[in-house]
């Protein structure tokens, strides 16, 4: 199943500082005042309608800011269509209302936070989430959380002592979500070394206390060969098959990463052409020839890469590797991997994830993608249809990463919530 990010506005009320909408919003001038001229929801139902076997997902800018009619009226289309909704927020709007809203339209709560207090510090406005977010839960919806790690959470050691104690905090509540490394923002993220310090220390501290949050869960479903999200999921950068964007004018476009300055349609046809580049170019040219752990990464997403140039390899590489390394190591001490039997081979066109196909990060994986599984089968060395598509389909979700986590699914142990991820990181 695909995930539609419907997006009637782009513009934000906290514009946060390492945004990756941030430079569309500056030159499109956005202006809060103008919230409703800039969608029509006769348009966007229409359109939603066309899409009514996928996950949908109301998403931004801040969705909030369109006001509790329209946002209950999307919702409540959503549902319709779907039997469910999803949203993903900055959270700063989040009231009673909107949660009876929630409530009513049967809708996953994506919230975007750093965490508590300074955590927080890029994301202005945002101090009281906790408070929000526990109510949430406590009502009964499900609630996921897209974090962003960067210097205000991890620029030293004291920071990430609090991080870690939020993730158990949260864990507490059974919410958990994704752990987005901050890219594309000089000055707000962490310098390479310690970003991969950090996030080796993070998949130690998650594997000890069994919290099931991505970029690890994914890691790990990569070496496994099955779902995981869009980052390492081969991505046409002009047909992003992980996420397909509704915008306000009712056109379908792609993740809206790929559209830095201006709203571009999507190309009707998928291409392999970055996958084929990246297994023949050597690593000293900006390619993957020879890494191993190319057809669990296939390169990261095409919008963070080395020199801004969608046909290389993600900057994010050392970190990636380091991490494969990890769980690599942690599989075959537990004997459940072995990269001979299932790496070494060529990746098959649409590799990854067919339904899927959403799996942008910013909308957290539910259900079976996202567990680590540790459970060995001897079905479970080469996927069954590994031929064809490289992964079981018993094991395709949709990981783009937009699509909130379900707090059982995902962080206690249960695998019968199955929803889509996509993985955002506003
Ligand atoms: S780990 Fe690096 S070299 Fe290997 S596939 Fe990923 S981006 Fe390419
Ligand atoms: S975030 Fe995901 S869908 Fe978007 S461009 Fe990157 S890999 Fe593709």
């Amino acid at each position: 199943m695909g995930l539609l990010l419907v997006k009637p506005y782009l513009g934000c009320n906290l514009n946060c500082k390492y945004c990756y909408e941030r430079v569309y919003r500056k030159e499109k001038k956005l202006n809060l005042g103008k919230v409703k001229s800039q969608y029509d929801l006769k348009k966007i139902f229409k359109e939603m309608e066309e899409f009514k076997d996928y996950q949908q997902v109301l998403h931004g800018g801040e969705p909030l800011v369109m006001g509790k009619k329209d946002v209950k009226k999307i919702l409540m289309k959503m549902k319709k269509l779907t039997g469910r909704s999803g949203i993903q927020t900055n959270g700063f709007l989040i009231d009673d209302d909107f949660i009876k809203i929630f409530k009513k339209c049967n809708t996953s709560v994506g919230v975007s936070y750093d965490g508590p207090e300074e955590l927080s510090k890029f994301r202005p406005g945002t101090s009281n989430l906790d408070e929000k977010v526990r109510k949430m839960v406590k009502q009964g919806l499900r609630v996921s959380m897209i974090m962003v790690i960067s210097k205000a959470n991890a620029g030293n050691d004291k920071l990430l002592g609090k991080l870690k104690k939020y993730l158990l905090e949260l864990n507490e509540l059974k919410v958990c979500g994704r752990l987005n490394p901050c890219a594309g923002a000089p000055g707000f993220e962490l310098e390479e070394k310690r970003l991969i310090k950090i996030y080796l220390d993070l998949a130690d501290f998650c594997l000890t206390h069994n919290l099931r949050w991505s970029p690890f869960v994914d890691i790990v479903n990569g070496l496994q060969g099955k779902c995981r999200v869009c980052t390492f999921s081969s991505c046409d950068i002009f047909h992003t098959k992980s996420a397909t964007v509704l915008v306000g004018d009712g056109s379908i476009s792609n993740c809206i990463r790929t559209n830095e300055k201006e709203i571009i349609l999507r190309h009707p046809a998928e291409y392999n052409t970055r996958d084929e580049i990246l297994k023949e170019t050597p690593q000293e040219f900006g390619g993957c020839l020879n890494c191993k752990y190319f057809n669990a990464c296939h390169g990261g997403c095409p919008t963070q890469t080395i020199d801004n140039d969608w046909r290389n390899r993600t900057y994010l590489c050392p970190l990636y590797k380091a991490l494969f390394q990890f769980y690599e190591k942690t599989l075959n001490f537990f004997g459940f991997y072995s990269s001979r039997s299932k790496y070494a081979g060529e990746v098959k066109r649409g590799g990854i994830n067919e339904i899927h196909q959403d799996g942008h990060g910013d909308w957290p994986n539910h259900g079976d993608s996202n567990q680590i599984n540790f459970e060995q089968k001897e079905e479970d060395h080469v996927p069954k249809n590994s031929e064809n598509k490289g992964i079981d389909s018993k094991y395709q979700d949709d990981s783009h990463g937009d699509w909130p986590n379900h707090r059982d699914s995902r962080c206690g142990n249960r695998a019968d919530h199955k929803d889509n991820a996509h993985g955002d990181s506003n």
